[in-house]
């Protein structure tokens, strides 16, 4: 059947699709019944690193990946590309794993940050990778240590991420006025994220890897071997790699692990006189100190992108299409320039889209064998930062798939589903409601007021911001 390019709307992903031009248009659907070693779904970060991981491992392997529209087409290209390591959420890894294994993860992510750089460079994949750091600005004088406890609790063990700036140096730095200092990590970055998908979906090919596109699954049968659905076909493998991030949602086994919940971003148009006399230009990938935590940053031809969670919310992990197009939140004129104005005034999207977001409770990923169906494997809840810890998905999901899961065995990530999400209609009136208080304890702060009682006990349901204000 002949292929035809749709329109996507989502601005890195458009521009990647644009630079490729006709020379890749997507790959056939699966037609008919096909076996193969290992079956992956999900044509994301997740998915094709494991696709590219277990090439490396074994490049006779036969591996095929389905996607139900084109690679990219997820969250992997609608991102912020912020390329972060895990230290920000080592105090909950601690409370979770105890300090060893923490470290192990915190070490497993640094190396997956310096692993997507060199194999991007290695395989000519132009992410327009910028290793300017990651800032975490204070928009209030007392959230001006909040990385203090991060800071002292990895001291000992000779990590430190983070390094202190004034408001003054910031500001005079890049242009961001309205802060009161920040704490910057000098080895992340941002990188156009629909470029690195795409990149990586070249890469599987050439390495052999069969994809499928426009190819979703419709059933999974849980039997040993495994096997799964599509509408023109069937495919069974020894082992499937579920990639399909906030979709796993949809699975018994997991959906009371993950809320799905909306995120939103946008790109200003290009004005690079601006971000050049500003400094803006050679910005760090920027985080606040808010609940809601904004995002900003420069692209590299010239444009600040903006973003912010809160969207959407789904219904027993349905996303349907306000996952894709529910901005409203973002761009409210009003909220946008309370939140935004002191740091970078006057920002005006030219174009937004949005994205769902794999919450856990504990904010951080999970890795896996299905219950009940060990051949089926998982890597899914992210909570917002998936750029580079995918990397060390996709390795941890190709060693199980070929059963090396001994390296992997005391990892603090590879755990079963923790369902600790109430059932529906509970988790989602819960959800707004934590949501609207973390609204809530924003605005009463940055008001100078002390959240009411209710919003204090409703926030510390979750582990928010940055780091995991539920550890304190
Ligand atoms: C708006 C937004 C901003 C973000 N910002 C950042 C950031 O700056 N830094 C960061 O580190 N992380 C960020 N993240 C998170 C990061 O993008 C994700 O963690 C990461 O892309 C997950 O990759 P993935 O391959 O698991 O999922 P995806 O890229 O979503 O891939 C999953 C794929 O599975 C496919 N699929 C689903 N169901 C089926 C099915 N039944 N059959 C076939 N295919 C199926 C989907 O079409 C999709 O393409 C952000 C996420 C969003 C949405």
């Amino acid at each position: 059947m002949a292929q035809t390019r749709t329109r996507f709307a989502n601005y890195w992903l458009e521009q990647a699709l644009a630079e490729e031009g006709d020379s890749t248009l997507p790959a056939p659907p699966l037609e008919g019944d096909a076996s193969c070693d290992v079956a992956i779904v999900g044509g994301g970060y997740t998915g094709l690193w494991t696709a590219i991981e277990l090439k490396a491992r074994d490049p006779v392997l036969d591996v095929r990946l389905i996607e139900k529209h084109i690679c990219g087409w997820g969250a992997s290209s609608r991102n912020a590309g912020y390329l972060l390591n895990m230290w920000a959420k080592y105090p909950t890894m601690r409370r979770l794993f105890g300090t060893e294994r923490a470290l192990a993860v915190g070490r497993a992510a640094d190396a997956a940050l310096e692993e997507v750089v060199s194999f991007c460079a290695r395989n000519g994949i132009d992410a327009e990778i910028a290793r300017r750091g990651w800032l975490w600005g204070a928009t209030l004088p007392q959230s001006a240590a909040e990385w203090r406890p991060l800071v002292d609790a990895l001291e000992p063990y000779q990590v430190a991420p983070l390094r202190e700036l004034s408001a003054e140096e910031i500001a005079d730095r890049w242009g961001l006025t309205g802060l009161h200092g920040g704490a910057i990590d000098d080895k992340a970055g941002h990188l156009q994220p629909g470029k690195l998908v795409r990149g990586l979906r070249r890469v599987a090919i050439e390495r052999g890897v069969t994809i499928h596109e426009n190819t979703p699954m419709t059933r999974l049968h849980r039997a040993s071997p495994p096997r799964l659905e599509t509408p023109r076909g069937t495919l069974r493998a020894k082992r499937i790699v579920l990639g399909i991030y906030a979709w796993a949602a949809q699975l018994p086994e997991l959906r009371r692990s993950l809320a799905v919940t909306g995120y939103a971003n946008a790109v200003t148009a290009a004005m690079p006189e601006r971000l050049e006399k500003s400094g803006f230009a050679d910005a760090p990938a920027f985080n606040d100190t808010r609940n809601m935590i904004n995002s900003l940053r420069p692209t590299a031809g010239g444009r600040v992108m903006f973003g912010k969670p809160g969207t959407a919310l789904a219904w027993a992990g349905n996303t349907g299409e306000a996952f894709e197009h529910d901005t409203a939140w973002l761009l409210d004129g009003q909220r946008r320039h309370r939140e935004l104005d002191p740091i970078m005034p006057g920002l005006e999207a030219a174009y937004a889209w949005s994205g769902p977001i794999d919450r856990t409770r504990d904010g951080l990923p999970f890795f896996g064998r299905l219950p009940g169906a060990p051949d089926i494997l998982y890597a899914t809840g992210f909570s917002g930062d998936g750029v580079g810890p995918c990397r060390m998905a996709g390795k941890a999901m190709a060693a199980m798939a070929m059963d090396e899961d001994g390296a992997w065995a005391d990892f603090g990530l590879v755990r079963p589903p923790m369902q600790d999400l109430p059932p529906e209609p509970v988790r989602w009136i819960g959800v707004r409601m934590v949501r609207a208080a973390l609204r809530r304890s924003d605005d009463a702060v940055h008001a100078g007021r002390r959240p009411e009682p209710l919003t204090r006990g409703l926030t510390g349901l979750i582990s928010v911001g940055i780091a995991s204000r539920s550890d304190e």
